[in-house]
């Protein structure tokens, strides 16, 4: 057994962010499970399935061969890293992510990211369902409104077309989305921290999560 931090939020929290410093500080290994989300959506796309197929998405997940190397994620040999970050994929991941036998096909991939010397698992259902063991769980959030600004700085800052109003309106359709859901909703573990981001930066973010796992 190896320690874990988990890490989890709503979207555009910054917990990405954080998540992958922490994981950097300490030497530990990184697991993205959002991504592995956006890959299914993404797959399901090139297939023609809907994403609100269920079976059809399972079935399709099972099929897949996923790697994380370095900086980039693998579909069957092909680095998708930047096809999986639109805003599409990521409304589609939300939409794949309701079904429970796709959040159990995924379980046993997520564990097999826990290895020597540990791990910072960042996603949503880390600390409630994933690694209900971890040795320390931080909810990292902060209001719908910060985070719509930080995207939309983001978008705009990588000079692709944002536009605010949607932004607000997609983040609340997609918080609606993971926390009605009824398999592993987006909710805060009973013994998680919470971190509220609004007016913490991302180095006073990590620092605390450091001191909190040194502790
Ligand atoms: O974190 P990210 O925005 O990449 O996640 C995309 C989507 O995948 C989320 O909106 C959420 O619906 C889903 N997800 C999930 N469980 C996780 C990670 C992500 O349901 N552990």
């Amino acid at each position: 057994h190896f320690p874990v931090i988990a890490i989890d939020g709503p979207s555009a929290s910054g917990k990405g962010t954080v998540a992958q410093l922490v994981a950097s500080k300490l030497g530990f290994n990184y697991l993205d499970s959002g991504a592995l989300y956006r890959i299914v959506a993404f797959a399901a796309q090139q297939d023609n399935i809907p994403w609100s197929d269920a079976l059809a998405v399972t079935a399709c997940t099972k099929t897949l061969k996923i790697e994380f190397i370095n900086e980039q994620v693998l579909l069957n040999n092909q680095d998708v890293s930047n096809e999986i970050r639109t805003e599409e994929i990521g409304k589609g991941a939300s939409q794949v992510a309701v079904h429970a036998p796709l959040r159990a096909a995924l379980v046993d991939m997520q564990h097999s990211f826990c290895k020597a010397p540990g791990l910072i698992a960042d996603g949503r259902d880390m600390g409630t369902v994933i690694f209900p063991e971890a040795e320390l769980k931080v909810f990292l959030t902060a209001s719908t409104e910060t985070r719509a600004l930080r995207r939309y700085k983001q978008l705009q800052g990588k000079n692709q077309p944002a536009n605010y109003e949607h932004i607000l309106q997609d983040l609340t359709e997609r918080d609606a989305r993971d926390k009605g859901r009824a398999s592993a909703p987006l909710l805060m573990a009973d013994d998680a921290i919470l971190l509220e981001t609004d007016n913490v930066g991302i180095s006073d973010a990590v620092d605390y999560i450091l001191q909190k796992y040194q502790i």
